[in-house]
């Protein structure tokens, strides 16, 4: 391995710098006119995505009453393209061994205190397998920017992935969080049938990405990873996942980076990112984090009701980097996605034992949600939410522009609710504890009693009685 990384830096075609800094910091000036925040709360509830500049004004309200009137927005435009399903998944990660040196993570080149390692193919079978046997049904596979995790590489893992079958469970979708790619390399992990594709721009500051990225690594360059899934775009993945890393600059400013870089890919492809992750700066091995801009839990909360406001039809992700207490507080205003049960040292879904703990020098960070899967599942059921591992979309090429269409007329209720409680369903004959199952009884319950199309309804309660009764698994609409 020459330790060179295989990429031509080619930007895509219509490569632009959408991040203007000075109008950004322009916005964040102005103060707040309660009249014009209502107005743009009143937008978004009636499912219209907000420009920079609204967001901006949402992000300059800082009077208590506003704060909330935002967050009451939020939950209601949740409540209305959502419904009450939360879709659930775990992070798998496959290799720590990284030439880059960002200086937030435990993977970073100059951290040797980091166990090194790749999972090899069987080990990957060991850990799908105790995954897929905890109920799972989709993952994000996580790697470090390192020769060894090239496009063929990245390929050949999901589709060992999708190969890999337990009990009555499989893998359905196999999202990936790696770094960006050529638009040659899109291409061949897209043919393997991946999910969403997820880069983090980290911070949309540049002079901070300056800073905490070094320039002689790949990942120093800012344009070649805010053009990262535009290539991935122009390579037919129309299935992209954005974020920030909050922590690093002013949160307010990132959060118009992400709005600005959601504008971007529905301007040039018709089409933005279909989740965004907002994950906040966690401690790491040998990693020192500057105070300055951390985000407290006050202001973690605008930022997810904000961005639920701002993009009403691109799903939120939050991760067990979050505490189990804020994870519930925050769903209400708007995070569609989380993962559960997860472990984040290489190999540690089946070495860490049951007892889940902190190995700091394996992790690329410290989480802060350690429960288990069924855990989170009863609580999310005690709370009325259907625990979704539902990956219909995706199979039926309902994604990028496409999707679009079927989630703008309302679609999603129709279709998602009921794949949800067969999905939710599958979960709880299979793997639930009894006291999750009954739970779950209550939401079950109520969510067939809300169904107003009666055919579909009838449909559901058929495919909910095979799943009980038989062997038949894996249904939707
Ligand atoms: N190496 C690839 C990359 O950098 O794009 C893959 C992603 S990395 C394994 C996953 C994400 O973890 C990063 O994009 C970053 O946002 C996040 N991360 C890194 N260090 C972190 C920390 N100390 N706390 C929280 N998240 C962190
Ligand atoms: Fe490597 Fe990604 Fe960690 Fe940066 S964030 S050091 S690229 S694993």
């Amino acid at each position: 391995m020459n330790g060179k990384l295989n990429l031509d830096f080619t930007l895509s075609k219509g490569a632009t710098d959408f991040i203007n800094d000075t109008l950004f910091h322009e916005y964040l000036g102005r103060k707040a006119n309660p009249v014009r925040v209502r107005e743009i709360i009143a937008k978004s509830v009636s499912k219209n995505a907000l420009t920079v500049e609204e967001t901006a004004v949402l992000l300059n309200a800082t009077e208590p009453d506003l704060i909330e009137e935002i967050k009451e927005g939020a939950r209601e435009i949740k409540r209305k393209v959502y419904g009450n399903r939360i879709v659930l998944f775990a992070p798998l990660y496959i290799g720590n061994e990284c030439v880059n040196d960002c200086t937030y993570c435990g993977f970073r080149t100059s951290n040797h205190d980091a166990h090194r390692r790749t999972l090899h193919t069987k080990e990957i079978t060991e850990q799908v397998t105790k995954l897929v046997d905890t109920g799972h049904k989709r993952l994000i596979l996580v790697f470090g920017e390192h020769p060894l995790y090239n496009a063929q590489y990245i390929a050949d893992t999901v589709k060992q992935v999708y190969s890999i079958k337990s009990g009555k469970g499989e893998i359905r979708r196999v999202n990936i969080n790696a770094a960006p790619l050529d638009c040659a390399g899109y291409k061949l992990v897209h043919e393997s049938g991946i999910g969403t594709y997820q880069i983090f721009q980290e911070t949309y500051h540049k002079e901070t990405y300056a800073k905490i990225h070094p320039h002689n690594t790949v990942k120093g360059d800012y344009m070649w990873r805010l053009d990262g899934l535009s290539r991935a775009y122009e390579a037919g993945c129309d299935d992209v996942g954005i974020g920030a890393l909050f922590g690093l600059y002013d949160w307010r400013f990132e959060v118009l980076g992400l709005v600005a870089h959601a504008c971007h890919l529905v301007d040039r492809f018709h089409c933005g990112p279909h989740t965004i992750s907002f994950p906040r700066l966690r401690p790491a091995s040998g990693v020192q984090l500057d105070e300055k801009w951390l985000v407290n839990d006050a202001e973690f909360t605008r930022i997810v009701a904000i961005l639920r406001l701002a993009v009403p039809y691109t799903g939120l992700i939050l991760t067990c980097r979050e505490s189990a207490d804020l994870r519930r507080e925050v769903m209400a205003y708007g995070v569609s996605q989380i993962d559960a049960g997860s472990r984040i040292e290489i190999g540690g879904y089946t070495e860490a034992g049951d007892a889940q703990q902190q190995c700091i020098e394996k992790e690329q960070f410290e989480l802060a949600d350690i429960r288990s899967l069924d855990q989170v599942i009863r609580e999310l059921a005690q709370d009325g939410y259907i625990p979704s591992f539902c990956t219909a979309c995706y199979r039926l090429g309902r994604t990028g522009e496409h999707f679009m269409e079927f989630a703008i007329p309302g679609f999603i209720e129709k279709l998602c609710t009921p794949n949800a409680l067969c999905s939710g369903i599958e979960y709880m004959v299979d793997y639930a504890k009894p006291e999750t199952k009954a739970a779950f009884e209550k939401v079950e319950q109520a969510t067939l009693e809300s169904m107003t199309d009666g055919v579909r309804k009838a449909k559901t309660i058929e495919k909910i009685k095979l799943i009980r009764e038989t062997d038949q698994r894996d249904m939707y609409f």
